[in-house]
């Protein structure tokens, strides 16, 4: 009796063994800009009209600055050391909010990025947890022009936590809200702190972009069309 019941704990193990050796992905959680879709041309313009009005020096040098860097954080980019009240700046940053807002009137579908689509539908078809994690307090907004919001299980903007990428708080959420581990995860990104939380939330990276910006993820690839998820799976 003891012996047969050796033999069966023997005979099952392995499987457990096999199953934790591989990090076992359950979900995806994407950045929204410049990965699902880039309204990084409208934030430009939008910034660029408000600096404008206000004759702050503003180019797209100092653009490439604000990847993935939420609104108030942006401003102080901008401002570049030049001291206003806090009031001044909350009025300055949702004036350009309101001009990006208008720009976003113009998105529909044909807005998202080369590929993305046949991901999202096949990570939907496969039953992966899909989510989004943006620093964009207009991510619900955008995903909804899009005509996407209601395919994924959950959507983090930047109201649903305190301290922005590079900290992994945003991906922590998320995970959290579609009840997997981190080491479950693959967070796709094209921001260097994008990448940065994601590693420091012990998640799989995937960066969109030039060696230089997200060289550090754990896959890169220069455009959202290159991204292979099949090798993404394999060797996660
Ligand atoms: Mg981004």
């Amino acid at each position: 009796m003891n012996q047969r019941r050796k033999k069966s704990v023997l005979m099952i193990y392995p499987k457990f063994e096999v199953k934790k050796l591989s990090k076992n992905i359950k979900g995806f959680i994407f950045d929204l800009d410049g990965v699902i879709t880039d309204t990084a041309e409208y934030h430009y313009k939008s910034w660029k009209r408000m600096a404008e009005e206000e004759a702050i020096a503003f180019d797209r040098k100092v653009n490439e600055q604000l990847r993935g860097v939420s609104r108030m954080h942006s401003l102080d980019i901008l401002l570049n050391g030049k001291e206003l009240s806090l009031e001044k700046k909350k009025e300055l940053a949702s004036r350009k909010n309101k001009y990006y807002q208008d720009f976003l009137d113009n998105i529909s579908q044909d807005d998202l990025l080369p590929g993305m689509s046949d991901i999202l539908k096949r990570l939907q078809k496969e039953n992966y947890k899909i989510a989004v994690a943006s620093s964009s307090k207009n991510a619900k907004i955008v995903l909804k022009y899009l005509e996407i919001d209601n395919i994924f299980d959950t959507i983090s903007d930047g109201n649903s936590v305190k301290n922005a990428k590079p900290a992994p708080d945003i991906f922590l959420y998320t995970a959290d809200k579609i009840n997997l581990k981190p080491e479950e995860c693959v967070v796709v990104e094209d921001a260097e702190s994008g990448i940065e939380a994601a590693l420091a939330a012990n998640m799989t990276a995937v960066g969109i972009g030039p060696e230089e910006r997200v060289g550090k993820a754990d896959f890169r690839y220069d455009k959202t069309s290159d991204i292979n998820l099949d090798e993404i799976l394999k060797k996660s």
